[in-house]
């Protein structure tokens, strides 16, 4: 079973619904312990991403997700703008003239996005950051069995996505605008990984 360009089609819609939704909750998290931008970020990227998708849905997977990369990384200020957009154009590279991704070209793409945002951010574990939640994800699906079916895959990593997110809360922040608290980031989840839980279940809504 592989993914189509369909799916990845539907990916983005879900990720503008999800993201148009939880605007104002990612908006609270970030107004916790940042600057109170991180929802009003993502809902605006996405919509430019939807606007924009119309002109590459005939293209291969890759262009899809080079435009998409390259739309959030031109309209999105912030922190969260270059890391999701250099997520998209890495992982778009693994994808390149593709009409589907098989689960290990997925995990090819999921691979070289997280090395983009580690590479652009700088970001280890236990920095509360989205790498938080990437960083494991991408171990976990490394170890995961070659049979597993990609529904499969994505199911269990949008659960244990949920306890990488809930284990930002106690982290003290060494990256991004939290770090300006210090000690005082502690006790709140970090919105970017909030916002990659969401980017992940609409990956998995479009393929289950
Ligand atoms: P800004 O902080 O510039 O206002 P956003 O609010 O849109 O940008 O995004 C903040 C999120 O970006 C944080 O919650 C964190 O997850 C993520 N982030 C910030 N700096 C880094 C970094 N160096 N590496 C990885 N993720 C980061
Ligand atoms: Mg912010
Ligand atoms: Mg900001």
């Amino acid at each position: 079973m592989s993914i189509t360009k369909q799916q990845i089609l539907q990916w983005f819609e879900n990720c503008h619904l999800v993201l148009t939704e939880q605007r104002d909750y990612l908006t609270q998290l970030d107004t916790d312990i940042g600057d109170g931008d991180h929802g009003l970020n993502m809902q605006r990227g996405f919509s430019k991403v939807i606007e924009k998708l119309p002109t590459v849905e005939d293209k291969d997977i890759g262009t899809i997700l080079k435009t998409v990369g390259m739309t959030l990384l031109s309209q999105v200020g912030g922190a969260s703008g270059p890391l999701y957009g250099t997520f998209f154009i890495k992982g778009a590279q693994s994808a390149a003239g593709k009409e589907n991704l098989s689960a290990a070209e997925l995990y090819q793409c999921i691979k070289s996005g997280v090395e983009g945002i580690v590479s652009r951010g700088k970001a280890e574990i236990g920095d509360k950051t989205m790498c938080d939640v990437w960083l494991p994800l991408l171990q976990d699906l490394a170890d995961a069995d070659e049979q597993t079916a990609i529904s499969d895959l994505l199911e269990s990593a949008v659960k244990k996505s949920q306890e990488y997110l809930a284990a930002t809360i106690p982290l003290v922040a060494r990256k991004g605008r939290a770090s300006y608290l210090a000690e005082r980031s502690a006790g709140h989840q970090d919105p970017g990984a909030t916002s990659t839980c969401y980017i992940l279940q609409a990956l998995y809504d479009a393929v289950k």
